[in-house]
């Protein structure tokens, strides 16, 4: 069983790594930056409210979020574990999940922190080219994933389920690293 937080900032490789290892796993890869992005595509309530802030590099209001990663941890692929990627984002965000985790009966496993320094980050964003991904919202969302993301570091780390990696490295060296250090 595996059950795993990935934490890191944007371009840190969170995605890419999730991905593969909910592959080799057969677990599934639950990334609220899809979730919101298939939404806003569909233009479903969800997406209607939530785009505006995406476009922005801002959070998405936890009233939006919360319901729905509710919503997915009750699906039944998930009792075979899971990957959560981009959740979650604020300390109010990880005490919701500690709470629901135990309402089913649950636990996380160890939190992925992908540490890359900014310089690295930049310009990873930028030759991504997502929507947003340009300069001046790349910037805002590494402000706010230092303000309100990076307290989760110390959060996690005083429950001593913190591995970090250094995410600056190769993508294939990053995930023989993550896989050595999950078993
Ligand atoms: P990501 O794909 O994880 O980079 O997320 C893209 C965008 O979706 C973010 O910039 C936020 O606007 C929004 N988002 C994704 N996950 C969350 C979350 N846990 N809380 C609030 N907003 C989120």
């Amino acid at each position: 069983m595996t059950r795993l937080i990935f934490l890191g900032p944007p371009g840190a490789g969170k995605g890419t790594q999730a991905q593969e290892l909910a592959k080799s796993r057969a677990i599934p890869h639950i990334s609220t930056g899809d979730i919101l992005r298939v939404a806003v595509s569909q233009k479903t309530d969800l997406g209607l409210q939530a785009g505006a802030y995406m476009d922005a590099g801002d959070l998405v209001p936890d009233s939006l979020i919360l319901e729905m990663v509710r919503d997915r941890l009750a699906q039944p692929d998930t009792a075979s574990g899971w990957l959560l990627d981009g959740f979650p984002r604020t300390v109010t965000q990880a005490t919701f999940l500690d709470q629901l985790l135990q309402d089913i009966n649950q636990s996380c496993d160890s939190v992925i922190n992908l540490d890359v320094p900014d310089e690295l980050l930049v310009q990873r964003l930028l030759e991504r080219g997502r929507q947003d991904d340009n300069e001046e919202v790349i910037l805002n969302r590494l402000g706010v994933y230092r303000r309100q993301t990076a307290p989760l570091i110390d959060f996690y780390q005083d429950r001593e389920i913190l591995i970090t990696i250094d995410g600056s490295q190769p993508i294939e060296e990053v995930a023989a690293e993550l896989a050595s250090a999950i078993q």
